[in-house]
């Protein structure tokens, strides 16, 4: 049995055990802000489900340098725009120090993403920040690692942190990543954070995105982050594990119904 050496992120001895809240934190958007048009029906449709946490990358950490890299500061213009006209709460990444100004202004919620996990003087600054953060597992990191990464941006004050488990890389290359829904009952059991599962990177593949997401509901997760488009075929990334919204909707009308039957008294 391996035993965690944190001092932050951990419950304290008597903390009670698993607590699974009755608040499910949705967030949905594209992949990458890739215009204005793309942003305002998926904000809009979103929104006209209740959903009110927005996500969407300005900018972009893309394996290849020549793959679209998001659109940067006109980006997160476009994320101020849908802010303003649905007031609705925006979820974007930040890989960048010197980009904390910019993103900080439209951002409620700020992302560090998968590769950037382990970038110590990145998790150090947003510790410093007055906001909530996102902090999206390492693509092989274990939880030991995952959770020391949080606790550089508790030590430095800030305590506002979610974790999002985004699928590890493993031997298995029929799914883009092996989703871990085993981390989701380790950290309610062991930490006081939050955690929510993103199935689309995790498995890759819109197919799997539902059955996936009730898993991730089951194991006892705060949440879910799934990546939406209008025409997910025409997306500038990530398309194929992207929903349309006839597609999302259904997925979140079990999302909703499982939910509410774990939840019943
Ligand atoms: C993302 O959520 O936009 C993203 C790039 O995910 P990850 O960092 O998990 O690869
Ligand atoms: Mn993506």
């Amino acid at each position: 049995m391996i035993e965690l050496k944190l001092k932050r992120v951990l419950k304290n001895r008597d903390e009670a055990g698993t607590v699974i809240d009755n608040d499910l934190m949705i967030i949905a958007g594209p992949c990458s802000v890739e215009n204005y048009d793309v942003m305002d029906s998926t904000v809009a449709f979103l929104k006209s489900l209740g959903i009110s946490y927005i996500r969407g990358g300005a900018f972009k950490p893309r394996t290849s340098p020549y793959s679209f890299q998001g659109l940067g500061d006109k980006g997160l213009e476009i994320l101020r725009e849908v802010k303003l006209k649905y007031d609705v709460k925006i979820v974007s990444e930040i890989m960048d120090v010197r980009d904390i100004e910019g993103i900080c202004e439209v951002a409620d919620i700020v992302q560090i993403g998968s590769r950037n996990m382990y970038n110590y003087p990145l998790l150090k600054e947003v510790g410093r920040l007055n906001k909530k953060v996102l902090l999206k597992r390492g693509l092989s990191a274990t939880i030991e690692e995952w959770l020391s990464a949080a606790e550089y941006i508790s030590l430095e004050g800030n305590d506002d942190i979610i974790l999002c488990e985004r699928g590890i890389r493993t031997f298995e290359t029929y799914t883009r990543n092996t989703l871990d829904l085993n981390c989701v009952p380790v950290i309610k059991q062991k930490t006081k954070l939050k955690v929510i599962v993103d199935p689309s990177h995790g498995t890759g593949r819109r197919e799997l995105i539902k059955p996936m997401s009730l898993a991730a509901i089951a194991a006892g997760a705060d949440g879910l982050m799934i990546e939406i488009h209008p025409e997910p075929e025409k997306a500038l990334s990530d398309g194929n594990q992207s929903v349309d919204f006839e597609g999302f909707k259904s997925i979140y009308r079990e999302v909703l119904r499982l939910h509410r039957y774990l939840n019943m008294e």
